[in-house]
């Protein structure tokens, strides 16, 4: 990519880190901002936990558990351990060293730092090359409410109770109610490349679309918008975007999410296994590339990424 483009990134967890760690192969890492979702943070065992934030620091550090895509590589578990024998409900667990970057996180927050600047100081500190900015200061968490009434924070939903599918609603109020990061949005005027990566369309760029202003912010961006689409093969990798993108009436299909984005959104790849779906999306006003989109190592993120940089070239 030409010298002195500026690149933003939408950011969730394990897809975007995925797609993030072949970014800063093929671009300048220091020209890429990332913007992560923090609908999904929690307090947990008394410190503040990022899941998605670290699980993108931590991937471009290269010292994600990689079996897992999230905590990091070699951990071990003894303080989860022991606070459930010591009757603690541990359902949520998090590593020793994972545990000690909530914590400095948590330490931090309470001396009056900003979560943008903890992530900052944190990225420093895993020497990443890349700006990695959280999508607000303030707190938005994701909520979800079942069929049977029960509203619940999304750790709840995801990992305490395994994702059911009999969602009634996605509450992301929080977030609509927060404003963006001091740099959100004008980093995304300023861009020159916008990827949205391939995460869970509703409950990771979700939240992210929903703040304040970040969506006018999109419209009204010179830059070339490509999303590289988290359904593959009519279904996600991982995760439970079909069950919420069902939820919310969406078609879990790479042609409903280009729908989703279609209003600031240019530029489209998705998968191979999709093919028959190119007329459809083209037709939504999309340039598109179309290939192998699992990225199961460096290199197939490298093709990803190049792939992406192609198409948003040739938008812009
Ligand atoms: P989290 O890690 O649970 O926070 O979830 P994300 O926001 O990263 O979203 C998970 C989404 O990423 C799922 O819909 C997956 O299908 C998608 N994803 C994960 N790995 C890949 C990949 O290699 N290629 C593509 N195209 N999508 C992926």
């Amino acid at each position: 990519m030409a010298e002195g483009i500026r690149i933003v990134a939408l950011a969730g967890g394990v897809g975007a880190a995925r797609f993030l760690r072949g970014l800063v192969k093929v671009c300048d890492p220091a020209t890429i901002t990332i913007i992560g979702n923090t609908g999904d943070d929690r307090e947990f065992y008394g410190v503040h936990v990022s899941p998605d934030l670290d699980i993108v620091t931590y991937t471009l550090a290269g010292k994600v558990n990689a079996s897992a895509g999230f905590g990091l590589e070699g951990d071990h578990f003894s303080i989860i351990d022991t606070l459930s024998q010591f009757g603690h409900d541990t359902w949520f667990r998090l590593g020793d060293l994972d545990f000690s970057t909530c914590l400095h996180r948590t330490l931090k927050l309470k001396e009056g730092a900003s979560l943008t600047d903890v992530t900052r100081e944190l990225g420093r500190y895993f020497e990443i090359g890349s700006l990695i900015l959280p999508m607000s200061d303030g707190p938005c968490p994701t909520f979800i409410r079942l069929n049977d009434g029960r509203r619940m924070h999304f750790e709840e939903y995801l990992i305490r109770d395994g994702a059911p599918d009999n969602v009634s609603e996605i509450d992301l109020s929080a977030a609509k109610t927060q404003q963006p990061g001091p740099q959100i949005i004008p980093s995304i005027l300023h861009a020159d490349v916008i990827f949205i990566c391939p995460s869970n369309p509703v409950v990771s760029i979700g939240p992210i679309l929903a703040l304040s202003g970040v969506r006018e912010a999109l419209h009204r961006t010179q830059a070339s918008v490509v999303a590289v689409s988290p359904i593959v093969g009519g279904s996600p990798i991982k995760g439970p975007a079909d069950r919420l993108l069902k939820a919310i009436g969406v078609e879990v299909s790479a042609r409903g999410i280009a729908n989703l984005y279609s209003d600031f959104c240019k530029g489209m790849i998705f998968d191979e296994q999709d093919v028959e779906q190119l007329d459809a999306i083209k037709k939504l006003g999309y340039q598109t590339s179309v290939l192998d989109t699992l990225m199961v190592d460096q290199a197939k993120s490298e093709a990803v990424a190049l792939e992406a940089v192609r198409l948003a070239e040739n938008l812009s």
